[in-house]
């Protein structure tokens, strides 16, 4: 089949590789009909995230048809539409008995990330994100072998297109976590930091909860007009405004905002200082979305934390959270408990997560698919591959 391998840094290419096949009774196998490039997908693009080896392939947003089942699959059968989690996640650990589903303690044979771990077990095993993860074949190709298939992957009904419900495989629930986490609420103010797929989905759901007030800031015109016109959201170009903060604190009453949710994660751009000390590893990520998140969020706030970290920040000003008295939320997201009432929201037309798409690319194009995603080239928001 064909499928989307990872070769090295910047270096992604269409390959010829071995189709998957059944290895477990709870096995399905998938003929994917969409997939996505998601942020965290150019995290490993660009070389970043260890635990990547040369011909693994790539992709953890996807949705497909099911080809063929193991004997142990109980609800679903061959020939279903499916959307499937990018958590790998067993259904009857400690962790998925809590609806943790991202820390389920079965499904990673890999280390994870966590620096100083003393023995805890690793959390949920992913497609195609490292062998820090487990080192599953991601979900970039014509075919994917989805373990665990009795805890995840949601039947999708007649009638609606894979573009309808294809983020709900891993954005759409992580902007609704994030908003959930912030606990925003009708006439709350939020203020988003990054308005990539993410903090875009987060804009949405936080409209849906009944917002009063949205901030945004990033520094892509294009992403800010997008979340202006589909959010009514109010922008601030970093690039622009030096301090966004500042200005969403003047804005608020001297107090600043009741949530900041930070969608930008360890890449976050604005620090040269902060960005060359993390490319010679002596700092493990750019602090500065984190630091705007807390300094614009009012006393006993919460900071709801999608983007993804690593390791640990040297700049990261616990002392000024601390005297807010902030709240902290975050972490990878639970998707399958989220997906049944998200499923409804976009069937109901509550959400339509589709209209973020810009770009629809065959899969034999997806290189050139992760090029515009990553250089933000011809407006790109989001990319859709079709196998
Ligand atoms: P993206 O890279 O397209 O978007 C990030 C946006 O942040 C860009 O538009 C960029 O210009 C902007 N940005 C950079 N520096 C900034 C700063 N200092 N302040 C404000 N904005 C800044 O990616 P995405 O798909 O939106 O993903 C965002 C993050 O969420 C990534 O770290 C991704 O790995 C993470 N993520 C986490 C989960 C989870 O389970 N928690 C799931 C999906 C994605
Ligand atoms: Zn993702
Ligand atoms: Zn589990």
């Amino acid at each position: 089949m064909q499928a989307l391998v990872w070769h090295g840094k910047n270096d992604v290419r269409v390959d010829h590789v071995q189709d998957p096949i059944l290895q477990h009774d709870d096995d399905i196998l998938i003929r994917v009909t969409a997939t996505a490039i998601c942020g965290s997908d150019l995290h490993l693009y660009r070389g970043k995230v260890p635990g990547l080896e040369s011909g693994d392939i790539l992709g953890h947003e996807f949705m497909g048809v099911i080809e063929d089942a193991g004997a142990g699959v109980t609800d679903l059968r061959r020939g279903d539409r499916v959307v499937v989690p990018f958590t790998i996640s067993c259904g009857d650990c400690f962790f998925c008995d809590h609806d943790l589903y991202a820390a389920c303690e079965t499904t990673n044979p890999g280390r994870g990330a966590i620096m100083n771990a003393k023995g805890v077990k690793s959390g949920a095993g992913m497609f195609g994100y490292t062998h820090l993860y487990g080192g599953y074949e991601g979900g970039q190709a014509e075919y994917v072998r989805v373990p665990k298939a009795n805890t995840g992957p949601i039947r999708i009904p007649d009638g609606l297109d894979d573009e309808r419900v294809l983020f709900l495989s891993d954005i759409l629930p992580t902007g609704y976590q994030a908003v959930l986490n912030a606990e925003v609420r009708p006439g709350s103010t939020v203020a988003i930091f990054g308005a990539g797929p993410v903090g875009c989905m987060a804009a949405a759901c936080a409209r849906l909860q009944g917002a009063a007030r949205i901030f945004v800031v990033d520094h892509h015109a294009f992403r800010l007009q997008y979340v202006r016109q589909h959010y009514d959201a109010e922008t601030i170009d970093f690039d622009q405004v030096d301090d966004p903060a500042e200005w969403i604190i003047e804005q608020t009453g001297g107090r600043g905002v009741d949530a900041s949710i930070e969608a930008v994660g360890f890449e976050a751009k604005g620090s040269a200082i902060e960005t060359a000390l993390t490319t010679m590893k002596l700092e493990g990520s750019s602090g500065v979305a984190l630091r705007q998140a807390i300094a614009a969020t009012r006393r006993g706030g919460t900071v709801s934390v999608a983007g993804v970290y690593a390791g640990f920040i040297h700049g990261f000003l616990f002392g000024d959270a601390f005297e807010k008295g902030l709240t902290f939320r975050m972490g990878q997201t639970h998707v399958q408990k989220y997906l049944p009432e998200l499923l409804a929201l976009v069937a109901e037309g509550r959400l339509q997560p589709e209209e973020l798409i810009s770009h629809r690319l065959p899969l034999a194009e997806a290189a050139r698919g992760y090029a515009m995603f990553d250089e933000k080239i011809d407006q790109c928001r989001k990319v859709v591959l079709r196998p």
